[in-house]
């Protein structure tokens, strides 16, 4: 039978606001699955600065450990190299579920047979992962009493006819498309999360995240956002697909990390829309690159991939008003946090060829 998960949760006063450090005389235990990766690693920051332990899960499938290197030696904090395809027993109280593959999106540039089939196992691995790893992990959630926090995407909502999307929208998503495997596994995992909330009483919390960007993304997974900064950087064209008038709204990830923060302490199990409601179009978003790194980029055009969503934009109120978090760091304010970071590694990928 199902054992009940409600337990006291201390809360400190140090810093801004309550801060959730322990349970009775215990430090809060989380794990953090794919904790290597962008989100993951200034998620696992974050928890650490304010005096938790965690436990990081990853396979490295496209996280890194330079992301967390700075915690090695913190007796609060673990790494352990795991595939959330397989099943792991661990005692925690909290855990963020973030372990995907990111986007396969190599296929975009290279239309060669080869990188398609290797893409192709990219896009069953992010489904496997989705589905056997998001039931592993509620399995977990279930079996030690923990909360269970998964980091779906506004990707949910495909190609939307609603717009701005609410968390209402049951969403427009291509079932045999090139990106369903993203999108339908993402869809997959919310409705695992909700049978085992349903069915077995896991306290559970989902995240619809919107196209989020910041220090530690991935240099060559082919977003957007990492595309044009990089190529600024690189001195080389931004890349246009399409004819740049799709819109997206961009998140930067500090804020994206005290919203996931607040869902998971909160009394809501969502889902919430967790994203800046500012939006571009790619023309509009490469300007912005533009003005901040380099006046003089110039910009190519490039065809689109199938079942790209035309406009994206979260409607937030519903995590205003219940988690009380929006964003607060504008696209012009953000983009200039991740230059630098992204300054140094594209030059030290350079001197790691013998550039
Ligand atoms: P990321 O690729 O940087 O991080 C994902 C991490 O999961 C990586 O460290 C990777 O190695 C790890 N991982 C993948 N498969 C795994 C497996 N089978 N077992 C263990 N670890 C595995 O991507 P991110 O941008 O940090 O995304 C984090 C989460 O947020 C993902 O679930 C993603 O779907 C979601 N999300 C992100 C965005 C965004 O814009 N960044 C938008 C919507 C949703
Ligand atoms: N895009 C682009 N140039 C690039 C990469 C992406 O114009 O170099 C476009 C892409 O076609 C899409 C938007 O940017 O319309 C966002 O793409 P991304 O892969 O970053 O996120 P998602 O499509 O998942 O929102």
């Amino acid at each position: 039978g199902y054992i009940s998960t409600r337990r006291d949760i201390g809360y400190s006063s140090r810093g801004v606001g309550r801060v959730p450090v322990g349970i009775g005389s215990r430090r809060l235990r989380i794990v953090v699955t794919g904790g290597a990766g962008f989100v993951g690693s200034h998620l696992v920051d974050k928890l650490i600065g304010r005096g938790n332990e965690v436990i990081v899960i990853d396979n490295f499938f496209t996280g890194r450990k330079e992301n967390l290197v700075h915690l090695f030696g913190n007796s609060r904090f673990e790494l352990i190299r795991h595939d959330v395809v397989e099943s792991i027993l661990l005692e925690v109280d909290q855990i963020y579920h973030l372990a995907c593959p990111a986007s396969p999106v190599h296929y975009k540039y290279n239309p060669v047979k080869t990188i398609i089939s290797f893409c192709l196992l990219c896009f069953n691995h992010s489904y496997l992962t989705n589905v056997m790893g998001t039931l592993n992990m509620l399995g977990l959630a279930k079996r030690i009493g923990a909360r269970f926090l998964l980091t779906s995407t506004s990707e949910v909502y495909g190609d939307p006819l609603e717009h701005p999307q609410k968390e209402t929208y049951w969403g427009n998503v291509n079932p045999i498309g090139e990106r369903s495997c993203y999108d339908e596994g993402k869809r997959t995992a919310e409705t695992l999360t909700m049978d085992y909330h349903r069915g077995a009483g896991v306290e559970v919390r989902i995240a619809r995240i919107f196209n989020t960007y910041g220090p530690r993304m991935c240099l060559d997974d082919g977003r957007v956002v990492s595309n044009f900064v990089a190529q600024a950087i690189r001195k080389q064209p931004l890349t246009v697909y399409g004819d740049g008038k799709q819109t997206r709204s961009f998140q930067y990830v500090s804020d994206l990390v005290n919203g996931l923060v607040a869902l998971m302490d909160g009394e809501h199990v969502g889902p919430f829309n967790l994203g800046n409601p500012g939006e571009f179009t790619m023309l509009e978003l490469a300007q912005v690159v533009k003005e901040t790194i380099d006046s003089s980029a110039t910009i190519e055009y490039k065809p689109n991939t199938a079942d790209d969503p035309h406009m994206r934009k979260p409607d937030i109120s519903k995590a205003k008003e219940l988690l009380n978090w929006e964003p607060k760091v504008p696209l012009r304010e953000g983009l200039p946090l991740m230059i630098n970071d992204f300054r140094s590694r594209i030059l030290n990928e350079d001197e790691g060829r013998g550039m």
